[in-house]
């Protein structure tokens, strides 16, 4: 019988594995033992045994930034596709952006999100809730009753708020919440009509540029205004410089902020524009930026300055997708790519040990929406990922779980890649194929 054909509610004794659990600070080599859900502590009659040797085992990895386009685009992705396309890149959670038609800004969605979640059991589909009512940027939403039934965070994701005394609103509000506000940092003066990152490239492109400043100035009002109210604040994806010196001053002065990088601007420069020819396939917001950006960004996840990496997953039907550049929506379907680039990027190059660089797909993001999860302990719930660190693969978006097939990195060869995933004691994912 091969690892695929057996029951997906077996007993497991995963042997020789290499463990490395962020949430206890353990990187070893030994055995995990699956019973009725969870971890246990030994081995049990009726366990199947799977050699694991050469994979690592990670406790609940959890991408806290995805786009599910359910309700109203499911062309794009629904909740179905994009659990599959989540347990496929080997996540067993993620936080879903509200920015859906209509958007998810009061407690009946979110129920409703949670709830079609769970009836999908492929993850854990944290809900996030909007800022402002319809994300318009006018009205806080309900944010206390949103909280009470399963929000795990708050955004106007897609749409900064522009408002600084909505934003004080918002974030003084937070400071009666668990979970953070999250914000998608631009000012859109600066940026508008833009396509990519302002420099060399897009001037030699002949393409209207956004300068880094665009983002930066807004994580520096955020910062202050997270500071002035003590309410808890995520910066969604950091690009620019400006927006790191930003978060180091906060937490210098003990400010809760957070904030995360995506893989793609991880791997990837502005460079990718030009060689993809100026196709919008590499039109993501904020842009891929220069050399000198995403080395500065690299060295904060080091660091931990950034603590969260985060896919910001966002899938678009290729019919919008290749339509003229400025026309052409903003994204890149991360969910699938997201372990072989960050491994590519961080590990591969030497610049990241294992374990930490796993605490920013793990306990890191835990942190940063206020969740917790014990780890691989007796009696927490199985929730692990199985990863082939050394596995060579060239990435097909044909093959895709995900309805978006929108990436620049179509072609490219990553190196590391999960190879099961499992939620609750159940493998989600075998060899590449999510269960149905
Ligand atoms: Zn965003």
């Amino acid at each position: 019988m091969t690892f695929s054909e057996t029951s997906p509610s077996d007993n497991w004794h995963i042997k020789n594995v290499r463990i490395v659990d962020p949430y206890t600070h353990t990187d070893a080599l030994g055995d995990i033992f699956i019973a009725g859900g969870c971890f246990v502590s030994e081995k049990l009659p009726e366990m199947l045994t799977l050699d694991a040797t050469g994979l690592w085992a990670v406790p609940r990895m959890v991408d806290i930034h995805v786009h599910f386009r359910e309700p109203g685009q499911e062309h794009k992705e629904d909740l179905v596709s994009g659990s599959r396309a989540a347990a496929a890149g080997g996540f067993s959670a993620v936080a879903a952006m509200p920015n859906t038609d209509p958007v998810i800004d009061n407690p009946a969605l979110i129920s409703w999100e949670g709830a079609h979640g769970r009836e999908i059991g492929l993850i854990d589909l944290w809900p996030l809730g909007a800022v402002t009512k319809a994300s318009a940027g006018k009205e806080l939403a309900e944010l206390a009753l949103m909280e009470a039934a399963g929000a795990m965070g708050f955004s106007d994701d897609g749409k900064p708020i522009a408002s600084g005394r909505i934003m004080r609103a918002a974030l003084s509000y937070a400071t009666m919440l668990k979970h953070p506000i999250v914000q998608h940092a631009e000012d859109l003066d600066l940026s508008e009509g833009t396509v990519m990152h302002e420099g060399q490239i897009s001037h030699r492109l002949g393409l209207p540029g956004v300068p880094a400043a665009a983002e930066a100035a807004m994580v520096w009002r955020d910062v202050e205004l997270s500071l002035l109210t003590q309410g808890r604040l995520h910066v969604a994806h950091v690009t620019a410089l400006g927006s790191l010196e930003a978060v180091a001053y906060a937490k210098r002065l003990g400010g809760p902020v957070t904030a995360e990088a995506t893989p793609h601007h991880l791997l990837l420069t502005d460079q990718a524009v030009s060689d993809w020819q100026a196709s919008p396939i590499t039109k993501v917001n904020p842009p891929l930026r220069p050399l000198e950006l995403r080395d500065a960004l690299r060295k904060a996840v080091v660091t931990g300055l950034v603590s969260v990496i985060a896919s910001d997953h966002a899938p678009h039907h290729d019919d919008e997708k290749m339509s003229p550049y400025p026309q052409a929506p903003y994204g890149i379907s991360g969910l699938e790519t997201s372990i072989g680039a960050v491994f590519s990027s961080l590990l591969h190059t030497g610049l990241m040990d294992p374990l930490t660089l796993l605490e920013r797909m793990t306990s890191g993001p835990h942190q940063a929406l206020g969740a917790w999860y014990p780890g691989v302990v007796p009696g927490a719930r199985a929730d692990l990922t199985l990863i082939d660190p050394e596995l060579l693969w060239v990435v097909e978006p044909r093959t895709f779980y995900s309805r978006g097939h929108n990436t620049p990195m179509a072609g490219m060869q990553l190196k590391g890649k999960a190879v099961a995933t499992m939620l609750g004691g159940r493998w989600t994912m075998r060899e590449g194929q999510v269960l149905a």
